[in-house]
């Protein structure tokens, strides 16, 4: 029996000819070579004011908290349904995330319960585009302007994603993009800070840069640099920025790539949804998403379970996440929620999330299997009926 694994990281095959060129270079540390064309790619695609490649997307998250200067018992307005870092950046300056609830078609942060959950305290709302699928950011935007609040794109799933022709993480004052290897661009662990806000430039070089000026200082700015402010360590290595630049180099062949997956999986699937028995996902005509993820949504949490049993002894591997940050231990004591979470937590407990990485040949046979254990028949039955 094949084996197919839910993730498979891509590699280029240019990843260890660029490392080797750091190699040979003696440049180790970060901001040399590829960091610069990195942060050139990520501005000429996103139209960010700055990009900053960082060690990891919650390291990017964990500056913008600095940034939007989040004090103890400060307010940030985030779903429930999004992955740990999203609210542990915030909860690490003192700051409370407080949750609303998620729609139920894109699985996004209900954009008509943002407003009713603002107070005196509320500083930040972090839309998460899930699956690289566009929040609702004009509604957004617009509540954040009102009310004089930033907004911090949580884009880790987003690179390549747009909304209505805007790329996502550019939208915001500020985003977060994630390298991590289970993303669609990766380095192994990484992530990128996009500043879209003048404001936020010189202090982010200097938050990264372990609170000194020293950015400045390489640029001939200043003559000696020196600590400013707080700031920690977030810059990758040179090794790192040599494996991403690789990747980035075909961005658009393995975003096409996951793109036709995707497609495969959505027709492959229609039958099945309209036999009321799945509800695949949802795209909104305005958003151009990065195929990020293939979900269906099952009708209830013990079907999944026998769904991921059936699956797994077919040899194919297929997961599900997140447990609502509201039901975890941490968020019940380092956040609230505000409203009722009926979507998220009716969602979390039916999404499946199936294989998809660039080098699968089909979905064809993983599509017969889910819908085999779907209807509750074991693949030889289906044959049997003539499938
Ligand atoms: C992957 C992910 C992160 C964290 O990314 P890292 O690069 O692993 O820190 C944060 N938020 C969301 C929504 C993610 O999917």
């Amino acid at each position: 029996m094949k084996n197919i694994p839910f993730n498979k990281p891509y590699m280029t095959g240019k990843e260890l000819f660029y490392i080797a060129e750091a190699h040979f270079n003696h440049m180790l540390a970060g901001d040399g070579p590829f960091t610069k064309k990195c942060h050139e790619w990520l501005e000429a695609k996103t139209g960010a004011k700055k990009a900053l490649l960082t060690h990891s997307c919650t390291a990017a998250l964990e500056m913008a908290a600095i940034l939007a200067d989040i004090q103890s018992g400060d307010e940030v307005i985030m779903p429930s349904y999004t992955f740990v870092s999203t609210a542990n950046a915030f909860a690490l300056r003192g700051g409370v995330p407080i949750f609303v609830d998620i729609r139920p078609d894109t699985l996004n942060i209900d954009e008509t319960r943002i407003e009713a959950a603002i107070t005196s305290r509320t500083k930040a709302i972090v839309p998460v585009h899930y699956a690289g699928v566009a929040c609702e950011m004009d509604a957004i935007m617009d509540i954040a302007q009102r009310h004089n609040l930033l907004v911090i794109e949580d884009a880790a799933q987003a690179i390549m994603s747009t909304y209505k022709g805007k790329p996502l993480g550019s939208i915001g004052h500020m985003g977060a993009y994630s390298f991590h290897e289970t993303k669609n661009i990766i380095s192994g662990e990484g992530g990128a800070l996009l500043v879209n806000d003048d404001r936020f430039i010189e202090r982010a070089e200097i938050i990264r840069e372990k609170g000194t000026n020293r950015s400045q200082f390489f640029r001939g700015q200043v003559d000696k640099y020196t600590w400013i402010d707080i700031g920690s360590s977030y810059l990758p290595g040179e090794v790192i920025a040599a494996f991403l630049w690789a990747q980035m180099e075909e961005a658009s062949t393995i975003t096409d790539c996951r793109l036709n997956i995707w497609k495969q999986y959505h027709a492959a699937l229609e039958s099945l949804e309209a036999a009321g028995s799945i509800r695949r996902p949802i795209i909104p005509q305005y958003c151009q998403h990065n195929a990020h993820m293939y979900y269906v949504l099952l009708d209830s949490l013990a079907t999944r379970t026998r769904v991921i049993d059936g699956l797994k002894q077919q040899g194919i591997n297929a997961v599900f996440h997140y447990v609502p940050l509201h039901l975890a231990p941490a968020g019940k004591r380092y956040a609230r929620t505000h409203g009722d979470m009926v979507n998220t937590e009716d969602l979390s407990n039916r999404l499946l999330r199936l294989p998809l990485w660039v080098g699968m040949n089909s979905v064809e046979n993983i599509v017969t299997e889910l819908t085999g254990v779907v209807i509750n028949k074991t693949i030889t039955q289906v044959i049997r009926l003539g499938r």
